[in-house]
């Protein structure tokens, strides 16, 4: 089924010679597409467009997507857990396993979450003290893994702060 263009909205580009251009297609099962991109020579080479919340231009070879990629299989889980956790969280977590022996005891929901991803790994018991263990770890070794959570939003609002917002689109 083909698709059709329903409507093009277009603004000013940063440096003004251009502009970026918004095009919404739709087919006859109610499916649409919608591309956005940038329609000048000297801003397409300084920005690409990225749409989160907001649409962004963002600079080349930048990027605002948080980078939380792990192998369940492959990736320790101390590594999954700087992956996905503020270093804050994971002290408050092991605060907690520190003072439960059994699951069925863990009050603290993220706490009782953190748990059950450790068992979605191949090779990796419930047992608390496991757990536990590899809480600790991920918090000593959080500034040296390569990516953790707290640099990725660091990272993130780094990015933000030299990006341009399109209103208008
Ligand atoms: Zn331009």
């Amino acid at each position: 089924m083909s698709y059709e263009l329903d409507y093009e909205r277009k603004v000013s580009c940063p440096c003004g010679n251009g502009q970026i251009i918004k095009k919404s297609y739709s087919n006859d099962w109610n499916q649409t597409r919608l591309s956005i991109y940038i329609e000048c020579e000297k801003c397409e080479k300084e920005y690409h467009v990225e749409s989160e919340t907001k649409l962004y231009l963002v600079p080349n070879g930048e990027n605002l997507h948080r980078n939380s990629n792990y192998n369940t299989f492959e990736t320790p889980f101390f590594e999954e857990l700087c992956l996905c956790y503020p270093i804050d969280v994971l002290n408050k977590v092991y605060d907690v396993l520190c003072k439960s022996t059994t699951y069925s005891k863990i009050k603290d929901e993220r706490t009782r979450f953190i748990v059950r991803q450790s068992k979605t790994s191949i090779n990796r018991t419930m047992r608390i003290s496991s757990v536990k263990k590899c809480v600790l770890e991920a918090i000593q070794k959080y500034n040296d893994v390569i990516i953790n959570y707290d640099k990725e939003t660091k990272r993130i609002a780094d990015v933000e702060s030299r990006c341009i917002i399109v209103k208008g689109l």
